[in-house]
């Protein structure tokens, strides 16, 4: 309410002190030179895409089972896409599949760091950028990810953020962010953010959009990014729960241990979905699906197919469970027996079949 008075008052509601500040603050926490407020992650996207894209080179390459917001941006941006499989163990891409899948009109990667899971890109980033090859981190389910190097968003030349309020930093709409250290990368993006103006009135690059961080949702991430680290401990926390409670069942919960991954989502794999969710929901658990279908089989986005192996059985077979730092312990442990009483329910088949 104070945050949200404050905006009020000062009766600068679009581009005011709030924004400038709270660039300046989420800059600090993440060590990167610059942060620029937009109006989404997709927006976010689609900016630094058409910053980072090589003169000359038209084709942006990514996951397919990243829930097609990258495929959204770069296709708002007039570029084509084409997609690289997942590893089986993180579900993100990797040096191997970015390689197996790479081509010659490939000016752009985009990794996301899927379900809060920052990835080693280090050397995947020196390949692409010996390759002449720019690197997007999709940040949108990982902000306050870090390794010993350094905060996800910050490895490549740009990273971009959503703070879509079910994300681990929401605002109370829509907003977005892009991270990056490159003077000449955030100078292209505050240009693009605001129609293209070099000064007001004065369009001198190309591709403009508005897309403009409001200052009440500014101010709100105020409020809430000095909680973000403690809200993706209590995330993890939860995760370690399911992932103890669902050992030796027909369920494997990818665990999220450690401050590289922010837990966005309790992602499970499992090779019977519809019956486990049935059965889950009758104990009063609700699951969703992220995502269900691979970019490439998307009508509406019409791509070029192909066949990714591991996206398409994951995709298959992935589901989660309820995570956000607000569950109380009472939910968590609801939860928790449902997950155990599958694995009785296993363990005792299993039994039976040995027997007979
Ligand atoms: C939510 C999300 C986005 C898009 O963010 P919006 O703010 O909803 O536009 C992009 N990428 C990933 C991986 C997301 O989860």
């Amino acid at each position: 309410m104070h945050a949200f008075s404050r905006v009020l008052n000062s009766g600068h509601v679009v581009m005011g002190s709030e924004h400038k500040a709270f660039e300046v603050e989420l800059a600090e926490y993440l060590g990167s030179e610059w942060v620029l407020g937009v109006a989404s992650g997709t927006d976010a996207l689609e900016l630094a895409i058409k910053a980072a894209m090589p003169r000359g080179k038209h084709t942006v390459l990514t996951a397919a089972n990243a829930g097609g917001y990258t495929t959204t941006a770069a296709l708002r941006a007039g570029f084509r896409v084409c997609y690289a499989d997942v590893s089986a163990e993180s579900l993100c891409v990797d040096e191997e599949t970015i390689l197996a899948s790479l081509r010659d009109d490939v000016g752009v990667v985009v990794i996301t760091h899927l379900y809060g899971n920052l990835t080693d890109i280090r050397g995947l980033v020196a390949t692409c950028h010996n390759l002449g090859i720019r690197v997007v981190e999709d940040c949108a389910q990982a902000i306050g990810a870090r390794s010993e190097f350094g905060f996800a968003g910050t490895f490549a030349d740009i990273g971009t953020v959503s703070f879509y309020p079910t994300k681990n930093l929401g605002a109370i709409g829509d907003g977005g962010a892009i991270i990056t250290s490159s003077d000449a990368l955030a100078a292209t993006v505050r240009q693009l953010r605001q129609y293209g103006w070099e000064t007001k009135y004065y369009v001198t690059a190309g591709g403009g959009v508005n897309s403009r961080l409001d200052e009440v949702q500014a101010s709100f991430l105020r409020v809430r990014l000095p909680n973000l680290d403690s809200l993706n401990e209590r995330r993890r926390i939860v995760v370690a729960r399911y992932v103890e409670a669902a050992a030796n069942g027909p369920i494997r919960v990818l665990p999220a241990d450690g401050p590289h991954h922010v837990a966005h989502i309790a992602a499970c794999l499992t090779a019977d979905r519809a019956e486990i969710r049935k059965d889950l929901a009758s104990m009063g658990v609700q699951t969703d699906v992220y995502f269900p279908v691979p970019d490439y089989c998307q009508p509406g986005f019409n791509a070029e197919k192909v066949n990714l192996e591991v996206t398409e059985i994951t995709a298959q077979q992935v589901f989660s469970l309820p995570c956000f730092p607000e569950l109380s312990d009472v939910e968590i442990d609801q939860v928790c027996s449902a997950l155990r009483s599958l694995s009785a329910q296993t363990t005792s088949f299993q039994k039976n079949r040995n027997l007979t």
